[in-house]
């Protein structure tokens, strides 16, 4: 096995199994999935697996949003799934609709267009009200309110290793202010005008970073050949319209809400909004955040849990295969066994991966 570098910026909270320290403190944190009645199933199977690697030990209460009133076979079946420690709000109609700076008409008729176009989801009038809320109205919600710590999750996702560290607390304890697992690139045509209007902002507001292209690629999770090829590649165009499309798969997130609520970020979001792009284009939260944390978080504040065995579609983040490991032919798969430390690559506990991952497959896809 290949030693980890000292000197690494942004190392795992934790390289090994343990018995999770329940009797700890715990953050003051929700575990939040938005979900639509009708995603029942797949719901319960996200929390299922959260359940049964990391939450039963640590017991944090489970929050499901919906712009919808709840179905109560949803509220009873999740509720049982979690344990008891479900709530379930409806979120105010206020937070999940068009600004009234927007002409409607004119934005279904976009909204008609971008179906068209094919970029995903474009079509769908409610998925640009949900990029919009998860942009930045979820900050405001009332329900939230007495929170800092939220962790993000979405129906259909699999956790495939134990987590038996608080992850919350280690995120407090290192000043952290986001998580995230998976990085990959958001499709182009869903947001052409995305960047100009954040470099537009940053402008405008004097925001000091070495500049956005450098704080992505100086991120020290991004694998160093890709670094290397980046940057040849121009990052922004003489009109400002281009950056490099990696962000952080939103549809898991554990992240300081604090940061979020801030004037700075909360300024950014309202330039977003009017602008116009979450309806005009089709903005995504995830490329929201991404260029905010680029923009006004230091990249140590970053923290690339790299390993949470994760799957989401048909992504996956599997840590057997991380850096510096290799993925392990040993009957403990088969039995179900801890990895020794050697077996899982340095990291993760009681992994069991799919095995349709390939090789070297640990998260960051661009
Ligand atoms: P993708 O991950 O970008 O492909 O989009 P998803 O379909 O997974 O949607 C992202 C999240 O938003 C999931 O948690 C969905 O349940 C939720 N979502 C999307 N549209 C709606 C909606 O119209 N109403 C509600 N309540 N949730 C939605
Ligand atoms: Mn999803």
């Amino acid at each position: 096995q290949v030693p980890r570098p000292a000197t690494e910026l942004d190392a795992p909270f934790s390289t090994s199994c343990q018995e999770p320290d329940v009797a700890a403190e715990r953050e003051n944190a929700v575990i939040v999935m938005l979900a639509r009645n009708n995603e029942r199933q797949q719901a319960k199977k996200t929390i299922q697996s959260i359940e049964a690697q990391f939450n039963k030990w640590f017991n944090y209460p489970i929050m499901f949003l919906n712009d919808d009133a709840w179905n109560p076979r949803f509220v009873a079946e999740l509720n049982e799934t979690a344990g008891g420690k479900g709530i379930f709000e409806v979120i105010p109609k206020e937070h999940w609709t068009y600004p009234d700076w927007i002409d409607q008409d004119a934005a279904k008729n976009s909204i008609k267009q971008q179906g068209e176009a094919g970029a995903p989801h474009a079509g769908q009038e409610g998925y640009h009200h949900m990029c919009r809320f998860y942009s930045g109205k979820f900050y405001q919600l009332d329900v939230l309110k007495k929170y800092k710590w939220y962790w993000r999750v979405e129906p259909d996702v699999d956790f495939t290793c134990a987590i038996t560290y608080d992850p919350f607390v280690q995120m407090a304890k290192r000043k952290k202010v986001y998580g995230f697992t998976i990085a990959l690139w958001e499709v182009g045509k869903s947001c052409p005008g995305l960047f100009r209007a954040t470099a537009d902002w940053k402008e405008s507001r004097g925001v000091v970073t070495s500049n956005l292209w450098s704080a992505m690629m100086e991120a020290s999770w991004m694998p160093f050949p890709f670094r290397r090829f980046l940057s040849w590649v121009p990052h922004r165009d003489s009109y400002g319209d281009a950056w490099s499309l990696c962000h952080y798969w939103s549809n898991f997130e554990i992240a300081d809400m604090d940061f979020f609520r801030s004037k700075a970020y909360q300024d950014y979001f309202d330039y977003l909004d009017k602008k116009g792009g979450f309806y005009n284009e089709r903005w995504g939260d995830a490329a929201v955040h991404s260029l905010a944390i680029a923009m006004l978080a230091d990249s140590q504040q970053v923290h690339h849990f790299e390993d949470i065995g994760y799957r989401h579609d048909t992504f996956y983040q599997c840590p057997v295969n991380a850096p510096g490991g290799q993925l392990p032919n040993s009957p403990s798969l088969a039995e179900n066994k801890p990895w020794t430390p050697e077996e899982a690559g340095g990291i993760g506990c009681r992994c069991k991966c799919t095995g349709k991952e390939k090789l070297r497959n640990y998260g960051t896809y661009c």
